[in-house]
């Protein structure tokens, strides 16, 4: 029986990063995960090979369409799909193997295995019972599907089998046009795959502002992407090679149906608590199937921790990092905290998609009073030389205070530049200081500052 500090099971972000801290701060700690690799859904099925993909597919969307513009002429690359896998898998294992030497280098435990809890302080794997002070749950999540919709990672896959699809499909369509469905149909879509986005909701991406859901739609369109909108799925009938996907307009009539050869159900993620003997254990869940934490990731049952997709929260990867964290730091007698209005969002798209905060819409909803500054990308200089012009910055401030409360961007490295105002939000600042703030010529986040200005006095280049 081996005796550790801590004992954290399931080494994705929330697990691995929470794990390195522990060991920073001088606990003993070991990693339960039972995959072969460590990384958890981010790694090596979520985050990391999706953006490789992104990237190879925006590379030859690049060389379709601008390449001879900018007078690079010669034949456009074909696409060799095996190989394009095989880079994603090889950026998947140096990432993946850069998390095992991490755990070597800061003396961190793996067993590898599935675990459960048989009493407080107890984690078994296989035959093997170790002990614990603290154990920290970051099981995580799976994906999850409709009712009359079934699975079989061929013809009707989750995100895990649109990575590794044999083939290029002529026709896709895409079950929900949330951040993992309208990334991966634009991996498709790029491809040369007719992709259909099918959507419950009248928006894409719930729950961000109407114009930055209208302007990413019309862009997505333009992109050769098409939508139902307003759609609610029936099922999915499957024969050897093709689908066909039934859908009821919400709107009333006839219930309709589109053809495809692989459909992508991309419907959302549900925590995955299964095997560990929670209910034995008497851990409390909640109505979602989340385990319940409190304000610092304790159970209910003592010295049980949660983080991660298994919690409430936006199942985000550099949340579960956060809470990982700092959870190790309240394990080991520090304050560990985490600013859950300041989480961004970020769809990796082209262009990509990026809030923070508050959203316009919520806050006058609310009757709060705000003002909001926004700038074309039309307007600055180096998004136009990359082709990028299209989109905005736009930032919502207290109409009084001109306190930033958040912000949405849509625009070439949306994703980097969010966190520009993630740390205005952290330090309270006002649109004032940023505009005040010197931002270097010429870069995108001169469109910021450009939105921050129009919070006062007004642009200079609109
Ligand atoms: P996970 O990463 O799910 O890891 C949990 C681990 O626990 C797993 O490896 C599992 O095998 C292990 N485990 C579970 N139970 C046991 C057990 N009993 N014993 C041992 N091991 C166990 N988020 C972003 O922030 N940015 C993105 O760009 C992004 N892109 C995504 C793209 C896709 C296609 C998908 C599917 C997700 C994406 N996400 C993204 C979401 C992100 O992957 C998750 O939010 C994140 O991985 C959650 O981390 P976690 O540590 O809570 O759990």
């Amino acid at each position: 029986m081996s005796q550790y500090d801590v004992i954290i099971i399931g080494a994705g972000p929330g697990g691995y990063v929470s794990a390195i801290r522990c060991a920073q701060l001088g606990l003993k700690t070991a990693v339960v995960e039972g995959r072969e690799t460590l990384g958890g859904t981010c790694l090596n099925v979520g985050c990391i090979p999706s953006k490789a993909l992104l990237h190879a597919t925006h590379m030859l969307h690049e060389a379709e369409h601008n390449f001879a513009d900018m007078g690079l002429k010669g034949k456009t690359p074909s696409v060799d799909w095996p190989q394009m896998k095989s880079y994603k898998s090889d950026v998947v294992g140096q990432n993946t193997g850069g998390i095992e030497f991490l755990f070597k280098k800061n003396k961190i435990d793996w067993i590898k295995g599935w675990a459960s809890i048989p009493a407080a302080g107890k984690v078994q794997v296989g035959d093997d019972m170790h002990e614990a002070k603290n154990i920290v749950i970051a099981s995580g999540s799976v994906p999850s599907s409709l009712p009359g919709v079934e699975i079989d990672e061929k013809i009707v896959v989750t995100s895990t089998g649109a990575l590794e699809l044999p083939k290029v499909p002529k026709k896709m369509v895409v079950i929900g046009a949330g951040v993992i469905g309208l990334e991966l149909g634009s991996v498709y879509a790029r491809l040369g795959s007719e992709v259909t986005v099918v959507e419950y909701m009248d928006a894409v991406c719930p729950g961000m502002d109407k114009d930055v859901q209208r302007t990413f739609k019309r862009i997505l369109e333009k992109q050769g992407l098409k939508f139902i909108m307003g759609a609610a799925v029936q099922g999915v009938e499957t024969t050897k090679s093709k689908a066909k996907v039934k859908y009821q307009p919400k709107k009333g009539g006839d219930e309709e149906v589109i053809d495809a050869d692989v459909v992508l159900v991309a419907t959302g993620r549900k925590p995955y608590a299964e095997g560990l003997g929670l209910d034995a254990l008497g851990v409390k869940m909640t109505e979602r199937g989340q385990i319940a934490t409190d304000a610092q990731w304790r159970t209910n049952v003592p010295g049980v921790y949660a983080i991660g997709d298994v919690i409430e929260g936006p199942m985000l990867a550099h949340k579960a990092e956060d809470e990982g964290m700092a959870v190790a730091e309240v394990i080991a007698g520090k304050h560990g905290h985490v600013n859950y209005g300041v989480i961004p969002g970020v769809v990796y798209t082209t262009p990509e998609v990026a809030t923070v905060g508050a959203t316009e819409d919520a806050l006058k909803a609310e009757g709060r009073k705000v003002k909001v500054g926004k700038f074309n990308f039309m307007g600055n200089a180096r998004a136009k030389a990359v082709h990028q012009g299209e989109g905005f910055a736009k930032i919502i401030v207290d109409a009084e205070t001109d306190r930033v409360l958040g912000a949405a961007i849509i625009g070439p490295a949306a994703g980097d530049m969010i966190h520009e105002i993630c740390v205005a939000m952290e330090f309270g600042a006002s649109a004032e200081d940023i505009a005040l703030t010197c931002h270097a010529h010429p870069t995108y986040s001169e469109a910021v500052r450009e939105a921050a200005l129009a919070c006062g006095d007004g642009p200079i280049h609109a």
